[in-house]
Formats: C-alpha cells, sequence, structure tokens
C-alpha cells in the first residue's frame, strides 16, 4: 500500500520492523499490529503517586493497579517451613491491603536470593506510596497481592524502587507520571510504554494535516500528541494528546463522507416528478388509514428530494411500527410512475418475503402489470432471493432486467453481477445496520443513473453515531406511531419460582381462547444433547414441551433461522392467516414481522437479549387494535452481579420510547457493538473514538471536513487522500464480513 504522507507510511509499517519479531508477536494479543496501532494505544490513565484507590472498591479476583500509601513493613517468617517473606501493608487511610514478597529460596544461588530479598526490604523501608500492578487475591479476609509490578516513591514523591533491578520503570517516571496501559501479562503496563516510546523516537514529526486544519482543530500536531501520551510532562498533556488523536480518527471518517456527499451531489439521477394520475394517487386513494403528519412531512421531502437530478441519500429511522413501509412503498410507487424501477431490499429471506405479501396485498390489484391496451395503472411487483428455485430465479431476473417488474423485492441475492435492472431509480434498503456502504454501492451500480437511494431503520440511532456511520445520509425521523395503535405492557416474570411461569403460559391460552395469537421467544434453536447447564431449552424443546404441558391442545409452531426458506415462509403464512395460535420461535421475527392479531410475546431467558434486541421483539405485537403484552421471562440468581441486566429490562419495561433505549443501550453496550460487526476486530475498529461520549469532537470534525472538501474538492491534499484511503480500507474489510 503507498501512501502520500510520511505519517500514514510510519503508521502502517509492521511492528516487527521496529520492535522485533518477538516482541511485535506479544502485542498481537492486544490487536496491535502497527506502529499505528501501537501509537494508538493509549493510557488509560496516568498515575502520579499521590492519589490513593479506595481499596473498598477493589475486588478479589480483579487485575488491577491500586495506587497507595506504605503503612508498615515487616519480615515473617513460616513456623512449619522457616521461609521469610516481605509483608507489606498498603493502606488508602481506611482499608489495609497487603502485597507479599516471598523469599526467593534458590538453593543454588543463595547470595543472588539473599540480595533480592534485601533490595525489596530496603526499598520498602523508605517508601512513602507506590503503584502496585496485579492480580488481587485474599486471604484470611483480607486483600492480598503476591510479587505485583510496582513503582514506589519516597516522602518527596521521587522515585526509590521498582520491581525491577533495571531502570526502565524508572524511566517511565521520568515526567513523574505513570501511564497505565491496558495490559497483559505477557506486557506489562511499562513493557508497552517502552516499545511506544521506541516507536516514537522513529516516527516523522511531519504532520499529515495541513496546518489550517490542526489550527480549526484547536489541536496540538500529531507527533507532539504521540509524545503528550507516551511520555506526558503533566497531567494534561494526556488529555490534550488524545484529542488530537481522536480528532484525527473523527476527522478521517468524517472526511470521507463528507466527499461521498459531494460526490453524490454532483451525479445524475433519474428525475422522479410525482405525477396525479398513477399508481401512487391510486394507491392514495384506497389506503385504508390516513397518513400521520409525520408521514406526510417525511414523504414531501423525499418526493422533492426525488424531483432533483442528484439521487437522494436518506435514512429514515423510526420506531418498530411507525409506518416506515408504507413511506417507502409510496416513493416507490411514484419511481414507478416516472417510468423508472424500484427495488426494496431486506437484510433476511423472511423478511423479503413478509414485505412481499405486506407490498402485494397492500396493493392489491395495482401489484398486476396492466393488460394489452388497458389504461389501469398497475406494475408488476417481482421477488427474488437466494433460496427460489433456478427457474423462479431466472423468470424474476427476467422481468427484473425487461423493466417488466416496476418493483422489486428481495435479499441480498438481488447483488449478484447477473441481475441488471432495465432503468433503476429508487433503492430502498430496509434495516441498514446490517448493510455496508459498499453493498449500498454495489446495488446503486446497477443503475445508469445513480438511483436514490432511502435506507430505512427501527433502531433509533443518537446524531453522533448517525454521523459516524450514515455520514452519506440525511436523516428524516418519524416519532409517533400512527394513531388507534394498541398499547403494549411489559411486565417481568421471575422465571424461578414456577407459579409466574404457570401463569405465563395461562395468559397465552386465555389471549388465544379470545381469538389472539402469541410468539414465544427463545435465544437459541437447542440441541437438547449439547445445552449447557445455563442454559433454558431451545425452540424445538421447547415446543414439544409446551405442546404436552401447559399450552396442551393449542396450535404451535416453530420457527427458526435453520428451516429451509420454503418452510419458514409455510410456518408464517400460517401464523399470519391464524392457522397457527402460538408461534415458538427464534429471533428470525426480531424484524418486520406484522401479525395484527398476535398480542402476546414470551421472552424465555430475557436476559440474554440486549436492550434493541427486546424492543425490536416487542414491536411485534400491538400491532392491531387489541393491546399487546410483553412478558420478559427471566432468572437471575445474583442481584449484585446482575444490576445492569436488571436495569436493563427494568427500563424496557418502564418506557417504549425507542430513543430513549437507544442512549441506554450505548451505555450498556461496547461501543464495537454499536457500529455492528464490521466495526470489531482488525485493525478497522475505532481505537480512541467513543461514537457517544465524543460527540463533539465528531461534529467539529465535520464542520472541517466540510470546509475541507470546499477547499480541496478533487481530494489532492496528501493527508486528505491517505485519510480517505485508510477509512475506504477499514470499510471494505468491514464489508466483506457483513
Ligand atoms: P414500520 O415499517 O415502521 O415498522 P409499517 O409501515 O410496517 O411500520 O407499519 C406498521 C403497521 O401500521 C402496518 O400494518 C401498517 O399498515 C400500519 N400503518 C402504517 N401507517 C399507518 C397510519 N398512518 N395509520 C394507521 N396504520 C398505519
Ligand atoms: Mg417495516
Amino acid at each position: 500500500m503507498d501512501w502520500y504522507t510520511d505519517a500514514y507510511r510510519a503508521c502502517a509499517l509492521p511492528l516487527a520492523e521496529v520492535l522485533g519479531a518477538q516482541a511485535a508477536k506479544a502485542f498481537e494479543a492486544l490487536r496491535v499490529h502497527t506502529v499505528g496501532d501501537l501509537l494508538t494505544l493509549i493510557p488509560r490513565r496516568y498515575f502520579k503517586g499521590t492519589e490513593l484507590t479506595d481499596l473498598a472498591s477493589v475486588l478479589p479476583g480483579e487485575d488491577v493497579a491500586v495506587e497507595a500509601a506504605v503503612k508498615d513493613v515487616d519480615i515473617r517468617r513460616s513456623h512449619n517451613t522457616g521461609r521469610e517473606w516481605l509483608s507489606v501493608t498498603l493502606t488508602d487511610g481506611r482499608g489495609t491491603m497487603e502485597v507479599t514478597f516471598f523469599h526467593p529460596n534458590i538453593p543454588k544461588a543463595p547470595k543472588k536470593a539473599d540480595s533480592i530479598f534485601q533490595y525489596w526490604t530496603d526499598n520498602f523501608s523508605r517508601a512513602k506510596t507506590g503503584m502496585f500492578i496485579g492480580k488481587v487475591g485474599e486471604f484470611n479476609g483480607q486483600l492480598q497481592m503476591s510479587h505485583p509490578t510496582y513503582v514506589i516513591f519516597d516522602a518527596q514523591g521521587k522515585l526509590i524502587g521498582t520491581d525491577k533491578r533495571d531502570d526502565s520503570m524508572a524511566k517511565l517516571t521520568e515526567g513523574g507520571l505513570v501511564g497505565i496501559y491496558p495490559a497483559s501479562a505477557k506486557l506489562p503496563t511499562w513493557k508497552i510504554a517502552e516499545c511506544a516510546r521506541i516507536a516514537l523516537d522513529t516516527f516523522p514529526d511531519a504532520d499529515p494535516l495541513p496546518e489550517w486544519v490542526v489550527e480549526a482543530a484547536g489541536v496540538v500536531g500529531e507527533h507532539q500528541a504521540y509524545e503528550y501520551v507516551h511520555r506526558p510532562r503533566s497531567e494534561d498533556d494526556g488529555e490534550v494528546g488524545a484529542y488530537r488523536l481522536r480528532f484525527d480518527e473523527a476527522f478521517a471518517t468524517q472526511l470521507t463522507m463528507a466527499y461521498r456527499r459531494a460526490d453524490a451531489a454532483n451525479q445524475q439521477a433519474t428525475v422522479i416528478q410525482r405525477r396525479e394520475d398513477g399508481l401512487l394517487a391510486s394507491f392514495d386513494a384506497k389506503l385504508p388509514f390516513s397518513l400521520t403528519d409525520g408521514q406526510i412531512a417525511v414523504s414531501e421531502t423525499i418526493f422533492e428530494e426525488l424531483s432533483q437530478p442528484r439521487p437522494m441519500q436518506r435514512l429514515l429511522q423510526g420506531e418498530v411500527g411507525s409506518g416506515k413501509t408504507v413511506v417507502a412503498l409510496r416513493a416507490m410507487l411514484a419511481a414507478v410512475d416516472a417510468g423508472a424501477q424500484a427495488v426494496l431490499i431486506a437484510p433476511t429471506e423472511v423478511l423479503a418475503h413478509q414485505h412481499y405479501h405486506t407490498i402485494t396485498s397492500m396493493m392489491g390489484e395495482l401489484a398486476e402489470p396492466p393488460l394489452f391496451g388497458s389504461t389501469k395503472p398497475g406494475t408488476d411487483v417481482s421477488i427474488l432471493t437466494g433460496s427460489l428455485s433456478a427457474v423462479a430465479k431466472r423468470n424474476a431476473a427476467l422481468r427484473i432486467a425487461s423493466g417488466e417488474a416496476g418493483i422489486v423485492i428481495g435479499t441480498h441475492a438481488l447483488l449478484n453481477d447477473k441481475i441488471t435492472f432495465a432503468n433503476l431509480g429508487l433503492v430502498v434498503i430496509d434495516e441498514q445496520h446490517r448493510f455496508g456502504v459498499e453493498q449500498r454501492a454495489a446495488i446503486a451500480n446497477k443503475a445508469a443513473h445513480k438511483p436514490h437511494v432511502l435506507v430505512l431503520t427501527a433502531t433509533p440511532i443518537p446524531r453522533s453515531v448517525a454521523m459516524t456511520i450514515f455520514g452519506d445520509l440525511e436523516v428524516s425521523t418519524l416519532r409517533e406511531l400512527p394513531k388507534g395503535r394498541a398499547d403494549v405492557q411489559t411486565v417481568l416474570v421471575d422465571a424461578a419460582k414456577p407459579a409466574w411461569m404457570n401463569r405465563t403460559w395461562e395468559r397465552i391460552r386465555e389471549e388465544v381462547e379470545h381469538g389472539r395469537q402469541a410468539f414465544v421467544v427463545c435465544p437459541r434453536i437447542g440441541d437438547p444433547k449439547h445445552r449447557k447447564k445455563s442454559e433454558g431449552p431451545g425452540v424445538i424443546e421447547l415446543a414439544a414441551q409446551l405442546a404436552e404441558g401447559p399450552l396442551r391442545g393449542l396450535r404451535i409452531g416453530v420457527l427458526h433461522g435453520k428451516l429451509p426458506s420454503e418452510e419458514k415462509d409455510a410456518v408464517m403464512e400460517d401464523f399470519a392467516s391464524g392457522k397457527i395460535d402460538v408461534l415458538v420461535t427464534t429471533t428470525v421475527i426480531e424484524v418486520g414481522v406484522d401479525v395484527p392479531n398476535a398480542t402476546v410475546m414470551v421472552v424465555m431467558e430475557a436476559d440474554r437479549f440486549g436492550v434493541s434486541q427486546l424492543h425490536q421483539l416487542r414491536g411485534r405485537i400491538g400491532r392491531g387494535q387489541y393491546p399487546g403484552l410483553a412478558l420478559l421471562c427471566a432468572d437471575i440468581p445474583e442481584p449484585e452481579k446482575h444490576v445492569e441486566t436488571r436495569e436493563r429490562l427494568a427500563a424496557i419495561a418502564a418506557t417504549r420510547d425507542g430513543f430513549e433505549l437507544a442512549e441506554l443501550d450505548l451505555v450498556q453496550r461496547r461501543e464495537g457493538d454499536v457500529l455492528g460487526e464490521r466495526q470489531s476486530g482488525g485493525r478497522s475498529s475505532l481505537r480512541l473514538l467513543r461514537v457517544l461520549e465524543h460527540a463533539d469532537v465528531i461534529a467539529k470534525a465535520r464542520e472541517i471536513a466540510e470546509l475541507a472538501v470546499a477547499r480541496d474538492p478533487n481530494c489532492e491534499t496528501p493527508g486528505f487522500k491517505d485519510a480517505v484511503k485508510a477509512t475506504e480500507m477499514i470499510t471494505d474489510t468491514e464489508l466483506v464480513q457483513g
């Protein structure tokens, strides 16, 4: 890979070339492979030898760095073995912890062993405070740490000793500060610091960003930032340095997005003028409900953008059931009216088929191509998914290629090279978070002109996250649910109490007796032979248990992702048409499934699901006129250890506001999860930027990126070229997996 700037070239250098193969190998476990990776591995915090750790917050079994005062030093001797150890009592002013160093007792080298023991004893007798890194144990109810990595200071704050009898630790404290890196057993924090400094000393002092960007951002130079982070002289240094490095990450993604937006604005798109006498008008005339204000407003924005010669790039987010599909369908009909084709891509087969059924039934006779000579509006609606028979696929492909199919619905199968469109004008992508930028591009490339793109997502996305992941899209939001939507009550069920579970199944019976239907969601398909002790039954086993036990006599169906897709469709259809009372299912029904007659959902092992997942699941009920009931069953034995889980479940029970829940979700989940699979693993992750926490950095980066594109529309600045290329490399690798 050729880079345009020295800084990027230096960052891309394999670690082995700077540190040697052995050291480089040790860093692999930390996902650090290049000089850039190492330099952006920054201390979690800095230790300055004066603050004391609250020992009450330290738990046995943890790997910690404890900062404490030395209270007492004592040499002890075992009555049984005669072996000696040095016992150092640490204190935070309230509690205490014991640090022990055992006499090495090396029979062949008694002198050496003695001198080490003497060294420890001498050091600690003068020590006032210190930092101790290691695993905390417990002995006789007392916190204890054995042979930790340490640095100790005298009363004047001067470093007087370390566990290494060389000066590596001493070097770390040149500025009186010790960085605490995310260390491992093989790579203690001082070793990481040492390596980072070696790498830094080979690093060019030439900022890849132009001076005006550095100034506008109010950040220090790049080399300075690395210096500050790895060789801090004052407490503020670390933060000032880290800020620049976070800005770099934010700026690179924002710059890429800004160039993409500019690029899209320069593309030629099919102009889609709304007509008063076509499919859309006929569809609107027979719509059985009136659109919500939100649906009308978003539709207006969309129609306005479709009428422009540059492609729309819009993300529509809205609660499950807020009516996004209707908005999307109206845009698709407008496209067909304008003589173009529209495609809707869903992330799974189940969803694609569900959309197909919903759309064809909403359209009614409009979903039939007009006969020769007829002026009645209508178009062919075709579905194409991977599991169709070869013949069905070929026929669909022909209708798509000829333009006969005005509306096309499908899955990733549509991305296949063999699929061509006669005149693709609009692409709608449902549930974007499973779809990447490159896939969006792959489908867009099937159009002669750049198609308009509308992305739908039911996961509410905070603004800073949207800017990072969907920065090339404008965002619209549907905040209200259609009127008349029934309420959904959510109740937590203690699964450890048989009476509660019995009541749960009874509720299902009652609903079914009233003609309603129910979902029972399980976290797994489940093979009873391989089930772990902590796991409940999977769908297959549970369905059998329910059929023989509490739900005997009800019509029970089973749905999961491993079923052949015809079977999946058949089960879904039977459930939709009321031939099945209770659907025992995995999360394949998570998104998009629409059965208004389903009123109860029981979620087994609800503690295994995340906030947004539970919220999505719950969105499957209360879609019709009947109130819904979600029963979240969980057996959470030790309350102290599962505060987060309880909080999560309680929050879901307390609110139906998806935006509120999305925030909680972000706080509870790791950032990598938030960004989807594509952001985790490899060198693709944002290393320092936390999209929620650093929203201000992202916003500033976006502003400056806009200026950058205005000043350098062709992306000729070497640092910009590198930043964009690096970001694109990331998206490429992400999307191979995605
Ligand atoms: P989403 O895609 O956002 O989950 P849908 O478009 O699938 O929501 O709408 C959910 C249900 O609400 C569907 O049955 C749909 O027909 C119905 N619906 C959509 N808009 C309205 C509205 N304005 N008034 C009443 N019902 C509506
Ligand atoms: Mg939908």
